[in-house]
């Protein structure tokens, strides 16, 4: 059997730093016998610079082969004047499309070292693991009829929310799919009291739920969704909801767990042959123009977000945790970047010696 295939995109900014971590690990597994077949591209403006676009067609056919892709981050100041058909944005967001990744999954982890340091009480927050899957590709960000318009002597701003029920079908089977291999227990958030589009969403994720019986579904009215997950997040496995609500809530979520640079994020698609979703695995953070060069960024979300790969992309559930216990060892040690600066006294470690810290620990 051929090793399986890996196309790292590390793009702008602190993307190439924090990718830099990320081979340190995957170097690691090739010394232990898991090796990858690991291409590299360019994307954003580092491929703008290059070529003149923000994602080659090579780059975007390669990305259609391999078992997943890795991106760091795109984007700058460099790149605000440009056009926007080639703005480094616009290689991420072909790539999702052509791809048709359709749900994102935002984990919301806490490690024990760092409950301190999120704004609610520790006891609400120490040992959060949840999971939100957003769906990616529709709703109110994408549907007809869209535009301002005169009517009368005023403007209109017009949006449409708007699913279909194959649309939400697939995501559902995502959240079901994750809820089986985690706790089996999915609570499904819309607003069908008052949108048409959550009465026909609670609809169609009941009927999915039939296919998995094992997994304890439950719904909420996304408001009170939102509320409960500040209030007691624990309550919670997997989440699933549409594009918007999860476009709040999974920022939400993800600030009960500390910096921004701790937070990975995979965005799936239909099943490829090998039965694995298609995927783009990459940190929840930008590419951090303030600190790029500068070796302060911390890499931990760019590992994390390999340790996802590792989970969902190539069946080695017990080498993802792995990296993360490494990461929660190295945290529990101390070793801190200076975004994770909470006590005084305390010297930040650089990307490179965090990685090194990460890869010691593994
Ligand atoms: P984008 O538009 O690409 O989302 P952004 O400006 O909204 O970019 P980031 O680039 O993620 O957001 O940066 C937001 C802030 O968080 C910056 O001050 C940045 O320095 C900090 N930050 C982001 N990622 C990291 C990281 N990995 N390590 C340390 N600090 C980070
Ligand atoms: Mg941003």
């Amino acid at each position: 059997m051929s090793n399986p295939s890996l196309l790292i995109l590390p793009g702008d900014g602190i993307g190439p730093e924090v990718m830099a971590e990320v081979r340190k690990v995957i170097d690691w597994f090739g010394t232990r016998g898991l090796t990858f077949d690991v291409s590299e591209d360019l994307v954003g403006g580092a491929a703008y610079d290059a070529h003149g676009t923000p994602l080659t067609d090579a780059t975007m056919a390669k990305a259609q082969e391999v078992d997943a892709v890795l991106l760091g981050a795109v984007g700058g100041p460099k790149y605000d004047v440009l056009d926007f058909s080639v703005k480094p944005e616009r290689g991420l967001l072909r790539l999702r499309k052509e791809m048709d990744l359709y749900a994102n999954l935002r984990p919301a982890q806490c490690f024990d070292a760092l409950a301190d340091f999120s704004s609610l009480k520790k006891d609400v927050v120490a040992g959060l693991d949840i999971m939100i899957v957003r769906e990616l590709t529709s709703g109110i960000y994408f549907g007809e009829p869209r535009g301002i318009i005169e009517e009368g002597n005023e403007r209109v701003g017009i949006n449409t929310q708007r699913y279909t029920e194959s649309e939400i079908d697939r995501v559902a089977r995502s959240a079901f799919e994750l809820a089986m291999r985690r706790n089996k227990k999915l609570c499904s958030m819309e607003k069908a009291n008052v949108m048409e589009s959550g009465v026909l969403w609670r609809e169609v994720v009941t009927e999915v739920g039939k296919d998995y019986p094992e997994v304890a579904l439950s719904h909420m009215y996304a408001d009170a969704g939102a509320m409960q997950l500040c209030r007691w997040p624990k309550q919670f496995d997997v989440i699933v909801t549409d594009n918007l609500f999860g476009d709040l809530l999974s920022d939400a979520a993800a600030m009960l767990t500390g910096s921004l640079g701790m937070l990975p994020s995979a965005s799936l698609g239909a099943p490829m042959a090998n039965g694995r979703p298609k995927a783009l695995y990459e940190p929840v953070h930008g590419s951090a123009p303030d600190i790029a060069g500068q070796g302060k960024a911390n890499p931990i979300a760019c590992i994390l977000s390999f340790a996802m790969a590792l989970r969902y992309s190539f069946d080695q559930g017990d080498e993802a945790t792995r990296v993360e216990k490494a990461v929660e060892k190295v945290l529990a040690d101390g070793v801190r970047t200076a975004d994770l600066l909470g006590e005084e006294g305390v010297t930040p470690v650089s990307t490179s010696e965090m990685g090194d810290a990460i890869v010691k620990a593994l």
